[in-house]
């Protein structure tokens, strides 16, 4: 069975795609992916060998050497020309590393039509990329397992402010403007939990003797309340 999170993810790789899974461990989606029907060819990129080998065995194990070519290699480097691939799944790191990672690889994505991108933190940095590189934000997912809160981010090439009509780009960018938009009970309960987390910071930086003029932390996290108590409260 596999979770929630990478069920959410695999939900939005569309039919017949040839996907690559960066940073694929045990290779559980791409094989998800294939034996439901959704994608028709797989790439499980992986960089550290333990999971590499992990990935190779589940892909034997589910007798599917021959839609799914596990590789190792950094990032998008194991991604060639000849694949072909459509859709890029890159699920369960940083918000900066997935960032990295599609930057390096940039010269790999001409023939991708789809990102579909789970960052276990710091979304807007991969909300920044995209808006830099072309590419529109076409969904949003906010689910919660296991006492964990995850986004799913989706995006094609397209217009990039589009998704920001109508919300404050900058609140959009951290909160995400299509989640702000749907505005769920996950989602309110995340920024709640944000905000408070960092009014106590607030707090403990003002009993040292900082304040808003003399301490950047203090004014960055004063500013992002100010964004998120707008958008709850709205
Ligand atoms: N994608 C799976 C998931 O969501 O369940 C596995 C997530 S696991 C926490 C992150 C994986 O990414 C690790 O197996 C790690 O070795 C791999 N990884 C980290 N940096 C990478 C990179 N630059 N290129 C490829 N894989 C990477």
């Amino acid at each position: 069975n596999l979770s929630k999170r990478l069920e959410t993810v695999a939900r939005f790789i569309p039919e017949n795609a040839v996907m690559a899974d960066i940073g694929s461990d045990h290779a559980y989606l791409p094989c998800f992916s294939i034996l439901q029907g959704k994608a028709r060819l797989a790439i499980a990129g992986e960089i550290t060998s333990g999971p590499y080998e992990s990935a190779k065995n589940q892909v034997i194990k589910t007798e599917l050497q021959n839609v799914i070519s596990v590789r190792q290699g950094d990032g998008l480097s194991v991604i060639k020309e000849e694949d072909q691939v459509d859709c890029i799944t890159i699920a369960g790191m940083g918000g900066g590393l997935i960032k990295k990672i599609l930057e390096e690889g940039s010269s790999k994505l001409t023939t991708v039509k789809r990102l579909i991108l789970q960052p276990n933190i710091h979304s807007i940095y991969i909300r920044e990329w995209l808006v830099e590189n072309n590419w529109e934000l076409v969904d949003e997912e906010i689910i919660e397992e296991d006492d964990k809160i995850y986004e799913i981010l989706v995006a094609e090439k397209g217009n990039t402010k589009k998704p920001y009509k109508g919300v404050s780009f900058h609140a959009g960018l951290l909160l995400g403007p299509i989640l702000i938009a749907k505005k769920t009970d996950v989602f309110k309960k995340k920024w709640l939990h944000e905000s408070t987390h960092w009014k106590a910071i607030i707090k403990q930086l003002e009993q040292s003797g900082h304040t808003y003029n003399n301490n950047e932390k203090y004014r960055d996290l004063t500013e992002k309340i100010k964004l998120v108590e707008e958008v709850l409260e709205s």
